[in-house]
């Protein structure tokens, strides 16, 4: 049996938790793993003066494969995310983000089963920004009216939006690679293309010509942003494979999740060339950290995302199938989930207690 090394980053908030069922689970299924735990963290700050010490992103380097919790991003502090920071060190350009329906989950939706697949490292998360009052901001707004760009009010703060022809280019290729080698039918690529000409309309036009190498294989269609919210919602069967920037690809995977029954059950990976790293769509969720309530069920299926990669697939489906049950069950569910089915949360139960008959049913 092949040993595996894989990097943890428990994170924080209900990180902690929510990682320590989630290994729980993979140990009692029998997989072989080595963790190696690695910090990150606003908490860190203090101590190491980085919510992101090197030896972490040194550890993802030699092991190739994270998991990680969620990790708090003070608001508005001048604290850059952990996470946009991982992304960009080691270039993971794809956010796989699937939303697919699971039993029992009290969702508005059935037999959903959608992917994402959003570009990670450019757009308005490329974390070019300028101060409002600051000299650089001042520089941008007298270039924009000396130009004849255009006017901005001197007391603006400004967020750049780049999107490049390379990074257009490998994020819709992978998208296509991934439909196919998965099954998929048709990738519909989504933008703002009418509005935003040289951002999005750049991402379209590299995304036909992309889409044209994929024809007769695959359906290739594109939707413009908004319209595509609407479609999502009224007619989800028309979409298989969503390619998008990244703030398209953020708020529309968080949509998707919402369709299939919400945060607490919605899986994510982000992809390099190189490296993996794994973790759930939703946050720290403060207000739940160290109640032993928090759902693992989105930890847990992102471990499952990581089991695949690393060619675990019968231990993946093991897995999945013991979460569908205990879901359908509906006896051992965390308070989410029991609210969405009955209004209440009475009878839920907690981190532990839910991993533990994820266990019992492996
Ligand atoms: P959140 O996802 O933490 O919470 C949104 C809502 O969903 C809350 O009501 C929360 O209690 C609930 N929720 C989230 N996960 C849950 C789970 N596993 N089980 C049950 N309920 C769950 O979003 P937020 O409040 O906007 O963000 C909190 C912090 O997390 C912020 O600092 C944000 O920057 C950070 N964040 C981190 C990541 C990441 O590390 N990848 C992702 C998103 C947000």
């Amino acid at each position: 049996m092949t040993t595996h090394r894989i990097t943890l980053i428990p994170g924080d908030g209900i990180g902690p938790e929510i990682t320590t069922a989630m290994q729980s689970v993979l140990e009692a299924a029998g997989v072989d793993i080595s963790w190696e735990k690695a910090e990150a963290g606003a908490h860190l700050m203090e101590r190491l003066g980085t919510p992101l010490p090197e030896a972490t992103i040194d550890s993802i380097r030699a092991n190739k494969v994270a998991i990680k919790g969620p990790v708090t991003t003070p608001v508005g502090s001048g604290f850059r995310s952990v996470n946009v920071q991982l992304r960009k060190e080691l270039d993971l350009f794809v956010n796989l983000r699937p939303a697919f329906s699971l039993p029992g989950t009290g969702a508005r939706y059935e037999d959903i089963d959608l992917v994402i697949v959003r570009e990670n490292t450019e757009d308005l998360y490329a974390g070019i920004e300028f101060e409002e009052g600051s000299l650089e901001a001042a520089g941008l707004i007298a270039y924009c009216e000396e130009s004849g760009a255009g006017r901005i009010r001197p007391d603006s703060g400004i967020s750049l939006k780049p999107i490049s022809v390379t990074g257009s280019r490998r994020i819709v290729s992978w998208a296509c690679e991934y439909a196919l080698a998965n099954g998929r039918t048709k990738v519909t690529a989504v933008h703002k293309a009418n509005i935003l000409k040289y951002s999005d309309g750049l991402f379209l036009r590299v995304a036909r010509e992309v889409g044209e190498g994929y024809a007769g294989r695959l359906q290739f269609e594109d939707r413009i942003v908004d319209a595509c919210c609407m479609g999502l919602v009224m007619r989800p069967e028309e979409f298989d494979v969503l390619v998008l920037p990244n703030l398209y690809g953020d708020i529309i995977s968080d949509l998707c999740a919402g369709m299939v029954g919400g945060l607490g059950i919605a899986p994510g990976a982000n992809i390099g060339e190189e490296y993996a790293v794994f973790e759930p769509v939703h946050g720290s969720a403060p207000k739940y950290a160290g109640k032993n309530v928090a759902n693992p069920t989105a930890e847990l299926l992102s471990a499952v995302l990581m089991l695949r990669h690393l060619g675990e697939a019968e231990a993946a489906d093991r897995i999945l199938t013991a979460i569908r049950q205990v879901l359908n069950e509906g006896t051992a569910v965390t308070y989410d989930i029991r609210r969405a089915n009955t209004g209440s949360t009475d009878g839920s139960v907690g981190t532990t207690e839910y991993s533990n008959a994820v266990i019992a049913h492996l």
